[in-house]
This record gives C-alpha cells, structure tokens and sequence, in this order.
C-alpha cells in the first residue's frame, strides 16, 4: 500500500477536499486502484450532529456513517464505496483509546497523546486502507489520505505526529506528501506572493513532515521565477510545484494537474513509474468542456431553508448538475427560501413574498430537499401544491416527500389539518408518523440510516422505468418519520400512488402523481449516488421533464447515461457569467444571488 498525504497551508478552504479527490482520480486515470481517507480533527465523533448550514451538508454512506461532505468528493470523483471508518475524527480516535483503557488493555501504563493515541492513529489509517471500496477484492494500491484543517491547528496536533511517525515507518518510496498553499496577489504590485507559502511549509518541517509535491492555489498560473523562489525556500524540486489556478468548474482540476504533470512527480515519489499507463481521461475531459459550453439554462427553484451556503446542499446541487449536463443544459438554481412564500410573510415583508413567488414560478422545475425542523414547512407545503396544480416538475426529497403527502392529504383529501407528527404531535390526520426501526421510546439511534432496499410496486411508473426497469434499488436514507401506513389507502383512492415500497410494504419509498408530467417524492436521498458520467436516475427525471426531453428518456431507456461529444476540440469559454463559490473556486453552476454566493 501507498499513501499519499493531503496537508493544506496558510488558510482554509482552500479546496484541499476537491484537490485530493483529484489526486485520486489522476491516479485512478494511470490504472491504480485508489481508496480515500479524511481526517478532521474535531472533538464530534461524526457529522451527524452539526449543523449542515455552519458545516455544509452531512454526507450519508450505505453503511449508515454520517461524514464529512469530503467522502461525497470522493466517491463522486473516484467512483467508489466509503465507509463511516474513512473518515477520523479526533471524536473517534479519542474514545477508542479511552475504551480500551476501560476494558484495561493499558493495564500498568499512563495513557498519553504519544503514544497511545498516536499509535490508534496509525493503525486506523492502515486498517482502513486495507477495506476495498471499488467493488474489487484485495486493497487498493494507494491511499489519498486529507487532512482537514490548517498546519498549526491544535486540533490537528496529535494527527501531524501520528503521521511523521507513519511516513518514518511506511519508508521513502511508501509516502508522498503533497502541501496545498496558497501564493497570493497582491492587486497593488500584481506580484505573486511566496512567503505564506514558505511559512507553512517551514511549520510543517518543523513538525516533522517533509513536502514532497507543493500544490499553490492562485489566481493565475505561478510564473517561473516564483516556482524557483518557493523550490529554494521549500527543498522542493521544481518539477513538483503545481498551480492550482482559478478554474471554470472543479472536473478541470484534474486536468489541471494532469496537464502540469503531477501524476509523474507522485509517481516517481511512490515509485509506482513503471507500473503505470499515461492517465485515461477522455470522457471526464469531454464532460469537463462540455460544462463550459453549455448555454441553454434549465432553472431549477431549490426550495429549502435560506442559508447562503452552498455547500449545505452540495451532493443535490451535484445531481442537478450531472442530471444538466447530461440533458446539455446549463444547470442555473434559483434559492427560492421557503418561508417566504408563506402567507404570513406577505404582510410582514411584501418584497421577499413577491421575489420568492416571482422565481418559482419562473422556474422549469421544482426541488424541495431534505431538512429536519419546522421552520418554512408551510412554505414547502405551497411549493409543492404550485408544483401539483400547475404540473410544474417537482422533485421531493425525504422532506421533500413528506411535505407533498401532507398537501395531498389537505388539498385533495379535504384533511384540512394533516401534518407530520414531527411538526404537530398531536394533529388529527398524522399522514407522516415517527417510525423507528429499533426502540420506540429512545429517541437517540432511531434515525433510519444507510443503504436499504426499495421495491418497484409494478414497472409502468415513471420511476421505475427510469431506473431502468430493476425490480429494486438501493438508495441511502437518513430519516426518522414516514408516511402513515394506515393512512396509504386514503391516499391512493385519492389518486396519489405509491411505486416503491421496502420489503415489508409498510415503509413508503416512493410516491408519484400518475396524471401530471413529472412529480415524484423519495424517502431516500438518490443524492448521494449521482456520479458525474452516471446521474441519479430521479434528477435525471426531472431535469429531463423541466426540458421537455422526459418522454425520450423513457423510450430510450433511462439507464444508459448520455455519451459525451468528444470535447476536445471544444474551446472553454463562457466563463464570464460563472458565480464565483466563496472558496474562490469557481463550479459550473450558476445561480441567483439569494442563497449560493454572498
Ligand atoms: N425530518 C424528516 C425525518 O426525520 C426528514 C428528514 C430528511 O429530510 N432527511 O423524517
């Protein structure tokens, strides 16, 4: 096994997620077999309990893990299968080592940061090196491991030193070190500035860690003499010193690399020359072009709680744009936040009222993402019941979902105070109910986690067919409530029919109006397994209805993922009307100022 250690300088947010994945994925392009591993140095033994509107969203595995939104990168880029053990977190580390002095495995000694915890450390890395997530047996042949936060942090600390003992141990040859920093401009003297990168870069030796790769992040590309400046300062050879400079969206980062020759310089460091074939990256490259040439938009109002981070959403923004570039439109979203639309908010603030109406009704199609809590829930509830009347293509997701049961129960079934429990505990007509798999009266570990299956309830419906006509799937969920089972009769005399259901047939999967051109409600998050070649079947559905390219889909058959033009000849440009993300980077999808880009 190989390792290949992601470390990032000066400041966050410098994309070292998007940056290792694409290590990953050049590596994977040269013929390896690659797996990931992210570190994050917080006290939280997982994500699930952060907020994904201070954190960016809360990224689900089929193992149930709730991650860092990182692993999504991953397995987006790298085509791969995590586990809730890829992703340490001094959370983890800490109360396995506690654990085994409780059980008195340390019987005798002082238990210390080095080297009990160090030493947990490494052998987490090289177990979980070892699992296979690219559907092969037998481990991968090299380990991007990223660690999150900045060089000097505390909190990474214990980590730095776990991992300098490990390079030690693992031997030259074993481990390449990649730095990402950032070379500032100063837009006075336009000059490309080293020293922060020097500095980061000293503090990294110091503890112990020599760079073998510098990846600079920069507007431009590093001119020579700047190269030369940071190879004398940083013991790094010249070769080895890539830009990370300001791209149209992140599938050219890659490229970037590719271009720059980075997949040789780790090579060499690993060892791994001869072993390997020029990176395969037609068909990402194709897509990466085709992206920056699209111009006919498709707009979809993403209805959710206003936030202003996109990363919130991140893996449905993902599927949208997969699902856009595979119908060839250019992916643009509208923030429509959902309390505005409420009817109390007309009184109290008429302006966002109007805007809020105002995009949603200009957009092609409708999505209402997943959430927890009870704020803009009316306002979904509305966009949902726009969405049905006026047979806009509507996607809800778990939430999404559930809202769009309770407006059927209140708009079509006359049960004028349906809710879900978890928004009134004691409404008359519960059309959504908690039901825990486990214990009903503990609320802790009761959420409905990972990977389960979903029964087709017949093959007619549009689902179903655009999953390609499978009898099941398997989707990631993360939820507790769901649709009454004594209330599904109700609903299906209604007219609202439920086309997938799990093994039981108690737990609705999915819900879908058979007389409007594209409305469909998931309990399960297909988010998290859109893949860029390979969109998620029910995004793919939706922004092919928002386009009037549905009913091809359906007679082509859905599965087959639209084959990219060959793009190569395709000259990047249009880049003048892309928003910029506020890590600087810059995403292919374009959107209006409410919610992504402050
Ligand atoms: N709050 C809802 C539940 O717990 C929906 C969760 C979600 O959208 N992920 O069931």
């Amino acid at each position: 096994m190989k390792y290949v250690l992601v470390t990032g300088g000066v400041v966050s947010g410098l994309g070292k997620g998007v940056t290792a994945s694409s290590i990953g994925l050049i590596l994977k392009a040269c013929g390896l077999r690659v797996t990931s591993i992210k570190i994050d140095p917080y006290l939280n033994s997982d994500a699930g309990t952060m907020s994904p509107f201070e954190h960016g969203e809360v990224f689900v595995l089929d193992d149930g893990g709730e991650v860092d939104l990182d692993l999504g990168n991953y397995e987006r880029f790298l085509d791969i299968k995590l586990t809730r053990d890829n992703n340490i977190t001094t959370g983890k580390v800490f109360q396995a080592v506690i654990d085994k002095e409780r059980r008195g495995d340390y019987l005798g000694q002082t238990v210390q940061v080095v080297p009990h915890i160090t030493d947990a450390i490494q052998e987490w890395i090289e177990r979980v090196a070892a699992i296979p997530v690219d559907g092969k047996e037998g481990p991968a042949d090299v380990c991007v491991i990223e660690l999150g936060g900045t060089i000097g942090d505390i909190e990474s600390m214990p980590f730095i030193e776990a991992l300098g003992q490990f390079s030690y141990r693992v031997g030259a040859g074993n481990f390449c070190l990649i730095h990402v920093s950032l070379v500032p401009v100063l837009t006075v003297v336009g000059e490309q500035k080293t020293k922060p990168t020097q500095h980061s870069v000293r503090g990294l030796r110091s503890l112990g860690l020599t760079p073998n790769i510098l990846a600079c992040r920069s507007t431009l590309e590093l001119d020579g003499n700047v190269k030369e400046k940071l190879s004398r300062f940083c013991h790094v050879p010249i070769e080895n010193i890539i830009t990370l400079y300001d791209v149209s969206n992140i599938w050219h980062v890659p490229l970037l690399l590719r271009d720059q020759k980075a997949h040789e310089a780790i090579l060499k460091v690993l060892n791994l020359s001869s072993d390997t074939r020029e990176p395969a990256l037609g068909e990402w490259t194709s897509r990466a072009d085709l992206c920056d040439l699209l111009n006919e938009p498709v707009r979809i109002a993403m209805v959710g709680k206003y936030t202003g981070l996109a990363d919130s959403y991140l893996s449905v923004l993902k599927a949208l744009l997969h699902a856009s570039v595979a119908c060839h439109r250019k992916l643009c979203i509208d923030w429509v936040p959902a309390s505005d639309l409420e009817d109390a908010n007309a009184e109290e603030n008429p302006d966002s009222y109007r805007s809020a109406w105002k995009l949603l009704k200009g957009a092609d199609a409708i999505l209402v993402p997943g959430g927890f809590g009870d704020r803009g829930v009316e306002g979904k509830i509305l966009a949902a019941k726009y969405a049905r009347e006026n047979r806009i293509p509507y996607l809800g997701i778990c939430l999404g979902m559930q809202i769009a049961i309770i407006e059927f129960a209140r708009s079509v079934l006359g049960l004028r105070n349906a809710n879900s429990t978890e928004f009134d505990p004691n409404t008359e007509n519960p059309c959504v109910i908690f039901m825990p798999e486990g214990s009903k009266t503990h609320m802790g570990g009761t959420m409905r986690l990972g990977s389960r299956r979903t029964y087709f309830q017949g093959i007619s419906s549009k689902s179903a067919r655009l999953y390609g006509n499978r009898s099941f799937i398997d989707e990631r969920h993360r939820h507790r409530y769901e649709v009454n089972p004594d209330m599904v009769k109700q609903l299906e005399d209604g007219g609202l029919c439920f086309t997938g259901k799990d093994e039981t047939g108690r737990r609705m999967e999915i819900i879908e109006l058979p007389n409007h051109p594209y409305f469909v409600g998931v309990q399960f998050h297909p988010e998290f397994k859109s893949r860029p070649g390979k969109p998620s079947a029910l995004f793919l559905g939706l922004v092919a209805a928002a386009c009037g390219q549905l009913d091809n889909l359906l007679k082509k058959g859905a599965t087959k993922p639209c084959r990219m033009s060959n793009g190569s000849a395709i000259k990047a440009h249009l880049y003048e009307n892309a928003t910029k993300l506020p890590n600087g980077s810059l995403d292919g999808i374009y959107c209006n100022g409410n919610g992504l880009h402050v």
